[in-house]
């Protein structure tokens, strides 16, 4: 091995790339808050959504997120834990959902599933989870709120198994819940963790018993406790499933843990796992070859793009995700989709949420390009190599908007503006092939006030929304041209163009879709589009 790749080897084996799955509410912040506490990346956990606190002085967010008091943005999180160093990729939640909260699944090598167990499985997590299936991304599951009344976790499990398709290995196992939380067993460790209640802010000390049958467990959690958890874990050893690596490479099985973010108890052992077993930077697929991490040439690819991070410079952040070898400043890279070489002299990476100039990055770290509006998402970056990555789809709105303009003379600027906001991956743009409507689709209703927002100030256009029947849409290709043309003549009230003028059936209804489905076989339709 030479020194530049025994080097990339070293590098690249320590990374760990997640993003975390949930419905909003399960705790998403909260886990955010303690993992960057165990990276020691923030003295003290209650600094991430910054609540109240300066955090939202310090940049200059957009005007609609400071209203808001809530990130529009993906950010990335970057920290040392162990001999690890972990990019955490946030997904964002809540009415900031979008279009880049699913692509930010196809830039990690595994996720971590948090379940409020008071609820079980939650629309969201199952929406967040169908995304992941297209890359079989490893799933860590983090069962959340124990110092809550949770339901019966078994019972939990299983709706996960049911409803989630995917097995369950507990590795830890919950003593009680709510007032009466005791702590967690740790099945591969054959140890108790004691919970502590009031030390959520911090780093705690580990208290520990020692195998299951330790009669210090007796003393600590009561003999009756004591003898139901022995019990218990006869039952759960018999009923569930073991830990398989392979299996949960594949996306098969799921390691679970219990505890509360809140707590600060359960995430450290969480954390443990998921860098031992998550996978490294995995390879790519692209239009030419698999591309490993290792490789010695630097590639990656652009899964999303922030906008206006600084209203006053116009500044674009296009998101890279390194897919092999190494950045460093000023290196030069060429842009593939345009065949242009660009000098980067000032990529920005996201340690525990402060933009920093870097010196350098490797496979597996998130990069942020300033973007004067000439990245697209989806975009390939290399050094010199023409391949393009695969696998950065868009993927099906779910939710519609007729737009409407206040000053009709402006018709071309609002379709310029929609089709480059669309590019940009905020929202997506269809126009039925019989009529000069605009429809603006979306994953997240937020989207749509972004769009507005910036057709305003950026495109010095003002546009209205009004309401529209439409429940989803499908970009529609076939191998039988015939069939495919009597398609297109009965079903061309329903047919739109997209922003990149692909064919698209937009559904006024499910049923609608299903029987148009049903009566059409020959015609293929797709919930994701590739770039
Ligand atoms: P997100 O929407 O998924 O980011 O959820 P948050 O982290 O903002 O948490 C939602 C609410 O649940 C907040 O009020 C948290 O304080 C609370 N919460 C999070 N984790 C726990 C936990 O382990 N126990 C309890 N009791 N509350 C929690």
């Amino acid at each position: 091995m030479n020194m530049i790749t025994k080097e990339l080897h070293t590098e690249v084996n320590k990374r760990r790339t997640f993003a975390i799955i949930s419905h909003p509410d399960a705790g998403k912040t909260t886990i955010t808050e303690k993992l960057l506490l165990l990276g020691q990346a923030i003295q003290r956990a209650g600094s991430v959504k910054g609540r109240g606190s300066d955090q939202h002085a310090k940049s200059d967010w957009m005007e609609m997120e400071k209203q808001r008091g809530i990130s529009i943005t993906t950010s990335v999180m970057q920290f040392p834990y162990q001999e690890y160093l972990v990019n955490l990729l946030d997904t964002p939640g809540h009415e900031d959902f979008s279009e880049d909260t699913y692509r930010t699944l196809t830039a990690v090598d595994s996720c971590l599933m948090v379940i409020d167990t008071a609820k079980g499985v939650e629309d969201r997590t199952r929406k967040l989870m169908e995304v992941t299936r297209l890359r079989d991304t490893p799933i860590v599951t983090f069962m959340n709120k124990l110092d809550r009344e949770i339901r019966d976790p078994m019972e939990v499990m299983d709706e996960v198994e049911r409803e989630l398709n995917i097995a369950c290995a507990p590795i830890t196992w919950p003593i009680s819940c709510g007032k009466s939380f005791k702590g967690v067993y740790h099945l591969h460790l054959d140890e108790v963790y004691l919970y502590q209640t009031g030390k959520g802010h911090m780093i705690q000390e580990k208290r520990v018993i020692k195998g299951l049958n330790n009669t210090e467990l007796d003393k600590e959690i009561g003999e009756d406790l004591a003898a139901q958890l022995r019990d218990e874990l006869e039952l759960v050893k018999g009923a569930s499933h073991e830990f398989d690596l392979e299996a949960f490479l594949q996306g098969e099985l799921t390691p679970v843990y219990f505890g509360t973010a809140l707590g600060n108890f359960g995430v450290d052992l969480m954390l443990d796992g998921l860098v031992s077993w998550a996978p490294s930077p995995s390879p790519r697929n692209s239009d030419v070859r698999v591309v490993t991490a290792a490789d010695e040439k630097f590639s990656g690819f652009v899964f999303k793009i922030q906008a206006n991070m600084d209203p006053k410079h116009r500044d674009r952040v296009a998101f890279l995700r390194i897919v092999s070898g190494k950045y460093e400043r000023g290196m030069k890279m060429r842009q593939v989709r345009t065949n242009k070489d660009v000098v980067i002299s000032d990529a920005l990476t996201f340690l525990a949420g402060d933009r920093e100039h870097i010196e350098q990055a490797y496979a597996g770290d998130i990069i942020g390009l300033h973007n004067h509006g000439t990245i697209q998402i989806g975009d390939t970056f290399t050094q010199g190599e023409t391949l393009k990555f695969t696998g950065i789809p868009n993927f099906a709105p779910e939710l519609f908007r007729r737009i409407r303009l206040r000053d009709p003379l402006k018709q071309k600027q609002l379709l310029k503006g929609l089709v480059q906001l669309s590019e940009e991956g905020a929202v997506q743009v269809f126009r039925p092939l019989i009529s000069n409507d605009l429809i603006v689709g979306a994953v997240g209703t937020l989207q749509f006030d972004v769009v507005v927002s910036r057709l305003k100030n950026e495109y010095n256009v003002e546009a209205i929304y009004e309401p529209i029947n439409v429940a989803t849409a499908r970009w529609v290709s076939s191998d039988d041209t015939k069939k495919f043309e009597e398609f297109k003549r009965k079903a061309e009230s329903q047919l739109a163009l997209d922003g990149g003028d692909n064919l698209t059936y937009i559904a006024p209804t499910m049923v609608n879709l299903n029987l148009t489905q049903e009566r059409y076989p020959e015609v293929t339709f797709f919930k994701t589009r590739e770039h």
